[in-house]
């Protein structure tokens, strides 16, 4: 279908089948890292990090409730800039300008987790940084997990490899 076909099909009403709260990264847009999903499929949250704060947990929420997306990917990358950084605060002490050293905060347990295992740090951390998403999701929204429990909603972790294209569940 042509984009002006999907976007005929999508006036009434929109119906995704996945939630995905993923990175920034101009590297991985869910639509394409997919296999170039069309209009009206995914429902994405994007921030650095991939991180679920008031706003990406509203919006989750709206998603799974309101629309009843079943799914939901909290979706990690290798090489990722926002948990790197997280880690140069673990290792190095590095300090950020503006809102970037708030933003990145909620890396800092998964950075410190990670620290000194075998393999990348940075792609350790962010694998260890969307499990600890994806259950906070659950921990911090009773909408959610009430889904969940009820069998209505799958929460994973998966991380999204750069130089491979593959997405590796968690
Ligand atoms: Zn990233």
């Amino acid at each position: 279908m042509g984009l002006e076909a999907q976007r005929a099909a999508g006036v009434e009403g929109q119906a995704p089948w996945a939630t995905i709260i993923g990175c920034a990264d101009s590297r991985k847009p869910p639509e394409l890292i997919f296999g170039g999903l069309g209009l009206g499929e995914l429902f994405v949250a994007r921030n650095a990090g991939n991180l679920v704060d008031t706003a990406t947990l509203g919006t989750v929420e709206y998603g799974s409730v309101v629309l009843g997306v079943p799914l939901i990917v909290v979706l990690g990358h290798t090489s990722c800039g926002a948990v790197a950084a997280a880690c140069d605060v673990v290792t190095k002490n590095a300090t950020y300008p503006g809102a970037i050293g708030p933003m990145i905060e909620p890396i800092l347990p998964a950075a410190i987790a990670t620290q000194g295992e075998a393999g990348n740090y940075t792609n350790n951390a962010a694998m260890e940084s969307a499990r600890r998403t994806a259950a906070r999701l659950t921990a911090s929204s009773t909408l959610l997990a009430d889904l969940v429990a009820a069998g209505k909603l799958k929460i994973v972790p998966a991380i999204y490899t750069l130089d491979t294209g593959e997405v590796s569940y968690l």
